[in-house]
């Protein structure tokens, strides 16, 4: 093998392990907005329970007033009673006292339901609000894991960088920078190792004879027609 290219062998060992750290990077940020998305619409879905509680109780609350009047107006009727001088007026006054008798009755029978209804709401909130904390929480223990991995494998990448440097002050500048330039066009791997049958591990092309036998010489370095990589052959 070309001398050159042997001090390129550790090299690409590192780097392949830089690019897929930094692949394993690149997932975590659409993860964690995700999962912070989730947060802000699980917040929403309590406000939203909340406002439900909150309008049944204003119901409540008005039905309540209504009651309250409904029986202020009553008691004033029932006091005209004894002050109507004719039975006409008497018979038309006990109606309407009747009339809100059965008005008052049927508020009544609303406002049960309405505490019903509340009772069911405030429970059913109550459970909902905790289902969905405990949802909350676990949501944002995964982001705190996400971000710790985060920090974890950028740490690797530093360290792995700092290796690298002095891997790469071995290899002749020429080729690194050939090399290098190889390495971002396809995203981590420059160098291919060729198979004992002539193929090209990184694109699996099969390579003619001439260019295997070139590469058993090691005399120059030699590109893959397929991919682009810098080939080697190496004996298994
Ligand atoms: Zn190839």
């Amino acid at each position: 093998m070309l001398d050159e290219l042997k001090s390129l062998l550790p090299l690409q060992e590192i780097d392949k392990q830089i690019f897929e750290i930094k692949s394993l990077i690149d997932e975590i940020p659409p993860k964690i907005e995700n999962i912070e998305k989730l947060i802000v619409e699980k917040r929403n879905e309590i406000s939203a329970l909340s406002k439900e509680y909150e309008k049944l109780a204003l119901q409540h609350k008005e039905k309540e007033m209504e009651m309250g009047k409904c029986e202020d107006t009553l008691n004033s009727l029932q006091a005209r009673l004894y002050q109507v001088k004719t039975n006409k007026e008497y018979s038309a006054l006990q109606e309407e006292i009747e009339g809100m008798k059965l008005k008052i009755s049927s508020l009544e029978d609303e406002i049960l339901a309405l505490l019903d209804e509340l009772d069911a709401a405030r429970e059913k909130k109550e459970q909902l609000r905790m289902d969905i904390e405990r949802e909350i929480s676990d949501l944002e223990k995964s982001r705190g894991e996400l971000i710790a991995e985060q920090e974890r494998l950028e740490k690797e990448i530093g360290s792995l960088k700092e290796k690298r440097q002095d891997i790469a002050a071995a290899v002749p500048q020429d080729i690194l920078s050939i090399y290098e330039r190889i390495l971002e066009h396809r995203g981590g791997t420059a160098l291919c190792k060729v198979t004992s049958k002539g193929v090209c591990t990184g694109c699996y092309l099969s390579l003619p004879p001439q260019v295997v036998n070139e590469l058993m010489l090691g005399n120059k370095i030699i590109y893959c027609e397929g991919c682009g990589s810098i080939l080697y052959y190496a004996e298994e």
